[in-house]
């Protein structure tokens, strides 16, 4: 893939990435897809709309998408921990910060920015379910079809992808990177 001109970019993000992936115009344009999917499937809906994003992955996404909605929602908060298997204190998914609005009999998307194992989908989609909403849809921006599990599917998705390790619009590597605008593949002797 082409390499945006020097200028245009952050250098010192630049230098740590092998290749962009997807190229903001891109992004910009599926976003805005989406944006009119979701806002098909929920015009009429009587309960209305809360969106809860799966922080902090999925900000940059949420900020970009919702911007797209043309009615009125929610937004609601609920804050994860789900520390990966190599982490010092490995353990699942656990809840940090209870989810601050009321979601009974409404219609909730729960966002995240990449659908990998599941494992985090999965643990707050139950989390949700407990709270009686009137519908419970899942939309992320990427998804590796080659791990995606059977039990956790993705109503919307922006791209599938191969399995590798992106970052970008939102996606960290070690809290960095959230800032670049677009996705990028890390260059593996970094974080191998
Ligand atoms: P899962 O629970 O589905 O395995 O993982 C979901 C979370 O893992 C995502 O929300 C994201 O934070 C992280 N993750 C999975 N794959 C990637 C990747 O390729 N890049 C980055 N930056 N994070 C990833
Ligand atoms: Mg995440």
């Amino acid at each position: 893939m082409q390499r945006p001109a020097r200028g245009r970019y952050n250098p010192r993000m630049l230098d740590d990435l092998e290749r962009i992936l997807i190229p903001q115009d891109v992004l910009a344009r599926r976003v805005r897809e989406l944006a009119q999917d979701i806002g098909r499937t929920y015009a009429d809906s009587p309960h209305g709309l809360v969106i809860v994003p799966i922080l902090a992955g999925s900000i940059i996404f949420l900020a970009d998408l919702i911007r797209c909605l043309p009615f009125k929602m929610r937004i609601g908060l609920i804050a994860v921990s789900s520390y990966r298997g190599t982490a010092p204190a490995a353990h699942g998914p656990r809840v940090i910060q209870p989810l601050n609005v009321d979601i009974t009999g409404r219609d909730v998307l729960l966002i995240d920015d990449i659908l990998d194992t599941g494992n985090t989908l999965r643990f707050v989609r139950e989390q949700l379910r407990e709270r009686n909403p009137a519908s419970l849809r899942i939309c992320v921006l990427l998804r590796k079809p080659a791990k995606a599990p059977l039990d956790v599917t993705a109503d919307f998705v922006g791209f599938d992808i191969e399995d590798v390790f992106v970052v970008g619009y939102g996606l960290d590597y070690n809290d960095l990177y959230r800032n670049w605008p677009a996705i990028g593949v890390l260059r593996p002797e970094l974080y191998s």
